[in-house]
């Protein structure tokens, strides 16, 4: 395990916070920075968060990682391609239940993605020894969700804070009001924001 301070490489697990691994998937771009961020929570029974794109050494080392415990359920904040695809596998490797909401039909999405759950707004899940909390987040996708592990007050958002400005996603007035119900669905809880963007 490498400490917090490694760089984002592709592949390698990186403790974050007790019980809190990241691993950077193989998918560097101008739209994914580093790669995608992959989390996975708890040791025994384990959460995995947006498992990304269809890869073999990704789902490697998605699946070396977790060697320890058992991956129960597959969590995505949203069904872009850079975030979701590996979920189907994952499911189908380990029987990992799959929440999160379903693709939208804007021909961009995963369609592989189908949820077992679909959490509502402030639904909190538990899970094994962790909880999160769904916070809906519509902007980025329109079915992006949050998730706030609680006792450790992180939120994981994927790209569901990118919803001002960039490349992709040039300000408007739609991107503005789902920034501005993004921020202030965060500023109801105690938190700190964990993106590719945003580190330590
Ligand atoms: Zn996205």
């Amino acid at each position: 395990m490498e400490p917090a301070s490694h760089h984002l490489m592709p592949g390698i697990p990186v403790l974050l916070s007790p019980g809190v691994r990241r691993i950077v998937a193989p998918n560097a771009g101008m739209m994914t920075g580093p790669g995608t961020n992959t989390y996975l929570l708890g040791v025994q029974d384990i959460v995995v968060v947006d498992p990304a794109p269809v890869d073999a050494q990704h789902l490697q080392a998605i699946m070396a990682a977790a060697a320890e415990g058992i991956i129960r359920w597959v969590f995505v904040t949203h069904t872009h391609r850079d975030h979701s695809p590996l979920a189907a596998v994952l499911a189908e490797r380990t029987g990992a239940r799959l929440i999160g909401m379903p693709p939208p039909d804007d021909g961009r999405q995963d369609e592989s993605f189908r949820p077992d759950h679909v959490p509502r707004d402030g639904e909190r899940l538990q899970l094994g020894e962790i909880a999160l909390t769904a916070i809906h987040t519509p902007g980025h996708a329109s079915n992006c969700i949050c998730y706030l592990l609680e006792d450790q007050q992180l939120l994981f958002t994927g790209n569901c804070a990118r919803t001002i400005s960039s490349a992709s996603h040039p300000v408007t007035a739609e991107s503005w009001n789902a920034a501005r119900t993004f921020w202030r669905r965060c500023a109801r809880i105690g938190w700190r924001v964990r993106t590719k963007f945003w580190r330590r």
